[in-house]
């Protein structure tokens, strides 16, 4: 502990706009649906947010519009604490938007309008190379350009650093990708999308992790919902179990749980301990709704298990 490693997360920041409703509408039918609610949220914020709360020191590098949303997000980063250096308000785009639908089980769909998030270039990170240049660990996702996350693992990969990558939402990488990531943390959808393997069990795990493993990667951690998380690293193998919650929202879930297991790293824990604290924290965000609003503080996590 105490050892204060830098995080810079490179992502998206979207306003989430969330309905809730009994059921899911299908194509062409209107629904009156429940409460509406405006969240910030985007992948890479809430990780960052969810990094820093839980512990970690960081930096995001992000794009929004200048807008009313991008002003909020921005005064919102600040106000979490985050260093906002890396945070660029673009003169045209828009900021990014998510439409989420929230049904009574808890489950979610989300519709995002990438907006400025689609402009995080890979000129806007050479800019920022100080920035990234001072990281132990880089934590990104897939809602910004991938070439843009492309150039920062060719970049970064082989300088001693830690990258880190969450692949959501889905999509085919450039497989000399793998070799310079550290670690890449899928749930089971995006890991059937990547692997080809459905994960029902520990076998189906130990195969979808090797063929990461086969193409470099050193760890694997696959998120299983209320079940808790897979993790398949040099030290340990093994499923590690959730602990047991009243669900009312999973939004964000996956956030919660990947900027915990990077502060858990960076604050001194090794990848097993990380991932039964990530699994704590996440597990403490499906008891509150939003995305960025459910993500629990250390002292919190600490006061509950
Ligand atoms: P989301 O997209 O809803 O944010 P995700 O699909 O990316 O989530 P999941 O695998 O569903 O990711 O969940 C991430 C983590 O959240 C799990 O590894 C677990 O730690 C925790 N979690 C999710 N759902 C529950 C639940 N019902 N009870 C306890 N923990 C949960």
């Amino acid at each position: 502990m105490g050892q204060n490693q830098k995080i810079v997360v490179v992502g998206s920041s979207n306003t989430d706009m969330i309905i809730q409703v009994d059921r899911f509408p299908v194509p062409g039918e209107t629904l009156l649906g429940k409460d509406f609610r405006i969240f910030p949220g985007g992948k890479g914020a809430n990780q960052a947010i969810a990094a820093i709360r839980l512990g970690g020191d960081v930096a995001l590098v992000a794009r929004l519009g200048r807008d009313l949303f991008g002003d909020q997000s921005l005064e919102n980063f600040k106000k979490e604490g985050l260093n906002v250096q890396g945070v660029v308000q673009d003169k045209e785009l828009p900021s990014g938007v998510a439409q989420i639908t929230v049904d009574a089980a808890g489950e979610n769909t989300i519709l995002v309008a990438s907006g400025a998030n689609n402009a995080l270039s890979t000129a806007q990170v050479s800019e920022h190379a100080g920035l990234l240049e001072s990281a132990d660990f880089i934590l990104m996702q897939l809602e910004i350009p991938l070439e843009t996350v492309t150039f920062i693992v060719e970049k970064y990969g082989s300088t001693g650093k830690k990258l880190i990558l969450n692949p959501a939402p889905a999509y085919h990488l450039p497989v000399k990708m793998y070799a310079d990531l550290h670690a890449i943390i899928p749930n089971q959808a995006e890991t059937r999308f990547l692997t080809g393997i459905r994960v029902t069990n520990e076998d189906t795990a130990v195969h979808a992790a090797a063929f990461f493993h086969e193409k470099g990667v050193e760890v694997v951690v696959i998120t299983l919902g209320a079940a808790g998380a897979f993790l398949s690293s040099p030290d340990f193998t093994g499923s590690l179990p959730a602990p047991e919650v009243n669900a009312v929202d999973s939004t964000a879930a996956g956030d919660t749980f990947i900027g915990a297991v990077t502060a858990g790293l960076c604050t001194g824990m090794d990848w097993k301990n990380a991932v039964i604290f990530a699994n704590r924290a996440a597990a403490l965000s499906v008891t509150k709704f939003g995305a960025q609003s459910s993500i629990p503080f250390l002292g919190q996590v600490e006061k509950h298990f």
